[in-house]
């Protein structure tokens, strides 16, 4: 059992981790920035430290101040939170090598799944469908690889094996881009991720983005938590999540769920961890894992009654998973919309002084924020200044709380993309559900072209 947990990372999770680590008796390190100093989760810690100035690289970033931190508090264990040091592979194998818990999966396992490559490799060898592909990386032989396309059938996607964020990726329409597409793809991911390997995939036009919850533990125990709807995104940002995805059986659910499961086990994951798949044409394929907690966990938790927190602490104690998957129960439906303090037309970021905050409430609602009335929000970081959460019994009834929670919930003082939120939450596309992942950009064109 973890005694004494360093937080590290910042915002709405940091206070997610340390409400997790309430419940559970854990005390608390709070590490920040000179830019979060005077935030309240920061108060709230057991004990905190400052790990330097406001630039991410100086502070959150700043792998040997987090090591130094822990050492200097005695903590057991070090929580990355999601972002900043969560995948970070040396990270990982850093913290395990100065004695302390990483909570999340060996480092050899975010090394594994960090290289989409052998990530698709040990996915295919543990049953988990993948996009048609190259099947490994394509070499300098364009005669086999030209045949190679014909065969997947065009268009294909270019995509770097090092690559991230969206990143690396380029699609070719016909033949006579190939070459010249990959080539481009090699340089450019050699500068920008130091790794030239590139390999090819089938690009699918209208698909979903679908994703499975799984916890693992050291034991050799593995279950799913369901899946999760995260279509609705803004340049590979997710805007919108919700869980159950709309329009998948709940026997197609459990099979793909199975699969993760499986290969969790298989990989000997360890904590809480996503397998991401687009969705097209009721199939699954496999994009990649994600090796840590997600911002849009809460929607699972709301549905079958689990705190991944709580969870991921014990698991990373050494605790065995005490439920089975046949006792995990997906009740009702759920909705996160995430709130980031940006400009709701030109999507600018809108740092600055909260005036008034006021959080919306009721049965079903949840706000997951570090925020309140004269917070200021830093410009250093991400926008994010919180979630809010509804449940309900239905999909149409989550969707009803929504749009009551988003009437009452007042952010002052700075932009934010609350108004974007309820002009969703009455589109006639979304409202209906299982749009694909072009969507709300297509709309937000439409929307700006009138
Ligand atoms: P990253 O690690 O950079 O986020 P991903 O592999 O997760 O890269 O892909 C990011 C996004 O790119 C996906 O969510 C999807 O929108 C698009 N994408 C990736 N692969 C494909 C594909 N084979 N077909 C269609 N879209 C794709």
């Amino acid at each position: 059992m973890i005694k004494k947990l360093v937080i590290a990372n910042r915002g709405e999770i940091a206070l997610r981790i340390l409400r997790a680590c309430r419940k559970l008796g854990i005390e608390t390190v709070a590490l920040y920035s000179t830019a979060d100093k005077t935030a309240k989760y920061v108060k709230l810690a057991d004990e905190s430290v400052c790990i330097g100035p406001p630039p991410a690289k100086d502070s959150y970033l700043n792998i040997s101040a987090v090591i130094a931190a822990a050492e200097v508090t005695s903590a057991d264990a070090i929580h990355p939170g999601y972002g900043f040091l969560s995948e970070n592979a040396d990270f990982a194998e850093r913290v395990e090598q100065s004695g302390f818990i990483f909570v999340g999966p060996k480092s050899e396992t975010i090394r594994l799944m960090g290289d989409k490559i052998s990530a698709i490799e040990a996915m295919k060898a543990a049953g988990v469908p993948c996009v048609p592909g190259s099947d490994g990386p394509l070499g300098e032989n364009y005669e086999s690889i030209q045949e190679m396309a014909d065969t997947i059938g065009y268009p294909v996607i270019i995509k770097a094996s090092g690559g991230g964020g969206g990143k690396g990726m380029r699609v070719v329409e016909r033949a006579a881009d190939l070459t010249g597409a990959i080539k481009l793809t090699r340089q450019e991911a050699g500068a920008a991720f130091n790794n030239e390997v590139v390999y090819m995939e089938k690009y699918l036009g209208t698909p979903r983005h679908v994703e499975i919850q799984v916890l693992a533990d050291e034991h050799g125990n593995a279950v799913h938590l369901g899946d999760r709807d995260c279509s609705m995104q803004r340049r590979h940002q997710k805007v919108i999540e919700e869980a159950p995805a709309p329009g998948i059986s709940d026997e197609v659910r459990a099979k793909i769920g199975a699969r993760c499961a499986e290969a969790a086990r298989v990989i000997n994951y360890r904590g809480v961890g996503t397998f991401e798949f687009l969705y097209e044409n009721g199939e699954f394929y496999f994009i990649e894992m994600n090796t840590r907690i997600q911002v849009e966990h809460p929607v699972t938790e709301m549905i079958c009654g689990i705190d991944l927190l709580e969870a991921q602490l014990l698991v990373a104690g050494g605790d065995p998973i005490n439920f089975k998957q046949e006792s995990v129960n997906f009740r009702g439906h759920a909705i996160e919309c995430r709130i980031n303090a940006e400009d709701p037309d030109t999507f600018l970021p809108s740092p600055g002084e909260i005036t008034q905050f006021h959080m919306a409430g009721g049965p079903g609602v949840r706000v997951d924020s570090h925020a309140y009335s004269h917070y200021v929000v830093p410009p250093y970081y991400d926008s994010l200044i919180g979630k809010l959460i509804v449940s309900g019994p239905t999909r149409d009834q989550a969707l009803a709380r929504m749009r009551g929670a988003l009437q009452e919930m007042v952010v002052d003082g700075i932009k934010t993309n609350l108004p974007l939120h309820r002009e969703l939450m009455q589109d006639e596309g979304f409202t209906k559900g299982g749009q694909d992942i072009h969507y709300l950009e297509k709309l937000l064109a439409q929307k700006s072209a009138s």
